[in-house]
C-alpha cells in the first residue's frame, strides 16, 4: 500500500495569511502546508481520505484522476471544501464516488451539499456521490482492503479515523477512547494529528501526540494538521525515534504484516 500526503497543514494552511512569522516567510518546501488529506493506493484501489479546499491543487501536483471511496474523518470546512471539484474525477471515471463516513456525517454532509442532491436546475454539473454509512468500529472489506472507522475525539465533536489494513489515519483528534485503542493496536503506520506545541482545546499537541502514538507502539508514526508554530527542521530534531512530521507531497510504503488469515505476523 503506498500513502501519498496530499496536504497536511492546520485548517488555515500554512503559510497563513497575512503572517510574517520565520515559518510561513520559510523558503523550505516542508514548511508549506495544504489542508490535511492523503491518497491511498493499494492494488488496483485508489482512495482518498477527505478532500479539502486545496484538492484541485493537490489533485493536480500529484498528477490524480481516480478515487474509488473518499473516506469523511469530519465535516469542518478543511476536510470537505474540496468536494465540488471532484466532479472532474466523476467525469473521468464515469461514475458516482462512494463516500464512507459515519451515518451522522453523511446525513450533515448532504445538507452542507444540498445542490449534489436536489440541483436546482439541469446542467452546471455537480458531483455525484454515493453515500455508504459505516459502523462505528466494525471492520469492513472494499476493493481489497480491510477498513475500520475509529471513533474519536475532536474536542466535544466526534471525528472518525479510518485503519486501512496495517495504516491508521487519525487526523483532529484530541482523545482516543479506550474502546478505539484495540483497533490502533499492531499497525504498521500510524498517522496522527499534533497540531503545534502549545496545547489546545480540540487537538493534541506535539507532546500529547508523541504520548499518545507510543501507546500503540507502531513501526512508524507521522505527525499530520500542523500550524506555523511547527518548524519542519526544527521540529523534526527534537522528535523521538519512529516518529516524523509529514510535509505534503511525501510518499511512503506501508506493508501489511497481517496475513489473509488476519494474523499479524512479524
Ligand atoms: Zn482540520
Ligand atoms: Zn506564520
Ligand atoms: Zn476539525
Amino acid at each position: 500500500m503506498r500513502v501519498t500526503v496530499l496536504g497536511c497543514g492546520t485548517s488555515g494552511g500554512v503559510p497563513a495569511i497575512g503572517c510574517d512569522c520565520d515559518v510561513c516567510r520559510s523558503t523550505d518546501p516542508r514548511n508549506k502546508r495544504t489542508r490535511a488529506s492523503v491518497y491511498i493506493a493499494k492494488g488496483d484501489a485508489r482512495f482518498l481520505v477527505d478532500c479539502g479546499p486545496d484538492f484541485r491543487q493537490q489533485a493536480l501536483r500529484e498528477g490524480l484522476r481516480r478515487v474509488d471511496a473518499l473516506f469523511i474523518t469530519h465535516n469542518h470546512a478543511d476536510h470537505i471544501h474540496g468536494i465540488d471539484d471532484l466532479r472532474s474525477i466523476n467525469w473521468l471515471q464515469r461514475k458516482p464516488i462512494p463516500v464512507f463516513s459515519t451515518p451522522e456525517n453523511l446525513e450533515r454532509l448532504g445538507q452542507i451539499y444540498d445542490y449534489c442532491f436536489n440541483p436546482p436546475q439541469r446542467g452546471g454539473g455537480v458531483p455525484k456521490l454515493e453515500f455508504m454509512p459505516v459502523e462505528r468500529g466494525k471492520t469492513f472489506e472494499f476493493q481489497g482492503a480491510s477498513v475500520t472507522p475509529i471513533p474519536a475525539w475532536h474536542g466535544k465533536l466526534e471525528v472518525l479515523g479510518f485503519r486501512f489494513d496495517d495504516f491508521v489515519y487519525l487526523t483532529d483528534c484530541s482523545a482516543i477512547p479506550d474502546s478505539s485503542r484495540p483497533l490502533i493496536e499492531g499497525c504498521e503506520a500510524l498517522v496522527l494529528s499534533a497540531l503545534r506545541p502549545k496545547p489546545h482545546e480540540t487537538h493534541f499537541s506535539l507532546s500529547e501526540a508523541v504520548d499518545e502514538a507510543r501507546r500503540y507502539r507502531p513501526r512508524r508514526t507521522y505527525f499530520i494538521h500542523m500550524t506555523h508554530d511547527v518548524d519542519y527542521a526544527a521540529v523534526s530534531r527534537s522528535l523521538p525515534p519512529g516518529c516524523e512530521l509529514l510535509y505534503d507531497g511525501l510518499q511512503f510504503e506501508v506493508s501489511n504484516h497481517r496475513g489473509a488469515d488476519g494474523v499479524v505476523r512479524a
